[in-house]
């Protein structure tokens, strides 16, 4: 059985310069853009965090730039990147800003994602973005990132990215439809395989070795990625790229390659709750919200009872009884203005409190450690 894409939370999708970048005109496929943003705003209105890794600097600059077909010199591509990301960067604001949505870019390199501090800190600028609602848009930067320090495909920076966002799914927008067991174009009995369930030797040779043909080639970084964001705690999906609203087709059950995450994403994220994190705050909590928690439910605002600490969204807090004793954690969906706001309150009036439709839970089941779990 495959997942179902109402069940994730935070969500990365990775855009290849295929899919986005008309080659021959050197132009955005505005129509396909404009529909995929409609399916990213879709899960962005039902509250999903988004994020967008998006290729295409390259291939836009060097149009712009009236650079010839073929392999680029070093230079000429970081030139290229610089002036096709300011393109690049523009049309992702105002396509998300037709739909209210703020676009936030971010430009990576290796070190970024490798190098502890830096990790963090571009993990905590995510997460900022994130909390205010904006989608980040993601690439490498190119224009710094020679090739001892490129990650040079997006496939798997956008996996580091998800395991850095903490990300429950990573979709792969590319041109093919998933992973098929033998190469689509030239051996008939090609079979997609709809799940992996997990990455082994004969999955690896599937992604092709020296005998891979043009069309699949791609799928070995997309193969590496898959590895990096199952073992980070998300699944992964690959699917075809080329068509209108793609994500709203990987919804519809249309044909794709989902990469299942041996440690479930909930109990991965429950993990990295339990292990990793510096609490920020405490709720206080009433026997009702108390005993809604025993029967494994998520916990409201009106269970709360008083808010300490400073905190931001997703951020992680303690759960404290009316006695004071400690009985969990988990990542609260409100920064500590709007907790202490809503505090008490039923979850009906959450807009009217906050001016702003917002989560029902104070923390969702699936972000919380309850003792006695
Ligand atoms: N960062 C490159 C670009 O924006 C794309 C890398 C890739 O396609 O994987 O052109």
């Amino acid at each position: 059985m495959t997942p179902k894409l109402d069940a994730f939370n935070r969500i990365v999708v990775k855009v290849g310069s295929s899919s986005l970048v008309d080659h021959a005109a050197g132009r955005v496929k505005t129509a396909w853009l404009q529909a995929l943003v409609e399916d990213l705003a879709a899960l962005h209105r039902r509250g999903a965090d988004v994020m967008v890794v998006s290729s295409g600097a390259i291939a836009l600059g060097r149009s712009l730039l009236g650079l010839p077909l073929g392999t680029l010199k070093l230079e000429d591509s970081q030139a290229a990147a610089a002036v096709g990301q300011i393109e690049l960067a523009r049309i992702w604001a105002k396509v998300l800003g037709s739909h209210s949505i703020k676009a936030g870019q971010i430009l990576v390199t290796l070190g970024d994602t490798e190098e502890r501090r830096r990790y963090l800190n571009a993990r905590a600028t995510l997460a900022r973005l994130l909390e205010m609602r904006a989608v980040p848009v993601i690439n490498e930067n190119d224009t710094v990132a020679t090739s001892e320090i490129r990650y040079g495909d997006n496939d798997r920076l956008a996996a580091r990215v998800a395991t850095m966002a903490s990300a429950d799914l990573l979709i792969l927008l590319s041109d093919i439809t998933g992973l098929y067991t033998a190469p689509p174009q030239s051996d008939p009995n090609a079979k997609l395989l709809p799940v992996v369930a997990r990455i082994n030797a004969e999955i690896e040779a599937m992604a092709g070795g020296a005998t891979s043909i043009y069309s699949r080639g791609g799928m070995r970084t997309k193969i590496e990625a898959a590895k990096i964001a199952t073992a980070g705690g998300a699944h992964m999906v690959i699917a075809d790229g080329r068509v209108l609203n793609p994500v709203a087709r990987i919804a519809a059950g249309e044909p794709c390659t989902w990469f299942l995450t041996p440690s479930n994403p909930v109990t991965a994220r429950k993990k990295w709750i339990a292990g990793s994190l510096e609490p920020r705050g405490t709720l206080h909590i009433d026997a009702g919200a108390m005993r809604a928690l025993q029967a494994g439910k998520s916990l409201l605002p009106a269970g709360v009872t008083r808010v300490e600490g400073q905190f931001s969204r997703g951020d992680c807090v303690l759960i404290r009884t009316i006695d004071g004793s400690e009985i969990g954690r988990g990542l609260i969906a409100y920064d500590s203005d709007g907790a202490s706001a809503l505090a008490g309150r039923r979850s009906q009036d959450i807009e009217a409190l906050l001016g702003a439709p917002g989560r029902a839970e104070m923390i969702h089941r699936d972000d919380m450690i309850f003792s006695g779990e």
